[in-house]
């Protein structure tokens, strides 16, 4: 989707792989980019169902050319995982996000993202299947007001990071903004799962001291190693 976490899928599957087989070795792989403006139009009106036909229309031509498995490189566009699910074989970033929580012994956790991920229920559930919660983030959201909680995460993500832009300023605010969740929460978070694949651009472990689970890190390591099975 943005052109910053493909090229950084790209580039890191590669790295494990080469890392785990040595010598020459990489990752056999298609990249499907697509333009992401048509998407980022589509999400903005909610035109899910277009999203949806879409990708499974991209992703039945990337298995026409011989590819095991198929990965979607974002964590919102997973909200129609489960339209394209029964044809393909996704690999299906909230089973890696769950595996990370599991190894790390979290099981309530703050998950950051764009507006879709944080307010639609769709990764929620995702990560109930193998027993983990999700703070409810919805009293942050301050629509129509712009510059406080999800929507700035939100602005942060798609104005910022899809184009490479880290601000430190940005930063303060995310950290802020985690704590100030920390605090509130009913039933204490044991970890922060950075559930955008851009996030981690900003964001890294020991910025805070929770667990921070990487969603695209997560993705990426599994995807190396099937890559290689
Ligand atoms: N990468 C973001 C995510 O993980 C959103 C922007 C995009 O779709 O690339 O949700």
């Amino acid at each position: 989707m943005s052109y910053e976490s493909t090229a950084h899928y790209y580039l890191e599957i590669n790295r494990k792989v080469n890392k785990m087989a040595g010598g020459q070795t990489s990752a056999d792989l298609l990249i499907r980019s697509v333009n992401f403006a048509d998407i980022d139009l589509d999400m903005r009106f909610g035109r899910w169902k277009t999203i949806g036909e879409r990708i499974l229309r991209e992703a039945m031509s990337l298995r026409s050319n011989d590819c095991d498995y198929i990965a979607i490189a974002t964590n919102t566009i997973h909200k129609v995982a489960e339209e394209i699910e029964p044809s393909i074989r996704l690999v299906h970033i909230g089973d890696c996000i769950a595996e990370e929580c599991e190894k790390a012994g979290a099981k309530n956790v703050i998950f950051l993202g764009t507006r879709f991920t944080m307010l639609d229920d769709f990764m929620d559930k995702r990560l109930e299947k193998h027993g983990i919660k999700t703070v409810d983030l919805s009293c942050y959201d301050s629509l129509p007001y712009s510059g406080h909680g999800l929507n700035e995460v939100h602005r942060i993500i798609f104005d910022e990071l899809c184009h490479g832009t880290v601000r430190t300023d940005s930063k303060a605010f995310l950290l802020k903004f985690i704590d100030e969740v920390r605090e509130k929460a009913t039933e204490k978070p044991d970890a922060v799962v950075l559930g955008c694949t851009e996030l981690d651009m900003i964001l890294k472990k020991g910025d805070i001291d929770l667990p921070i689970i990487d969603s695209t890190e997560a993705h990426i390591n599994k995807l190396a190693k099937l890559a290689l099975s």
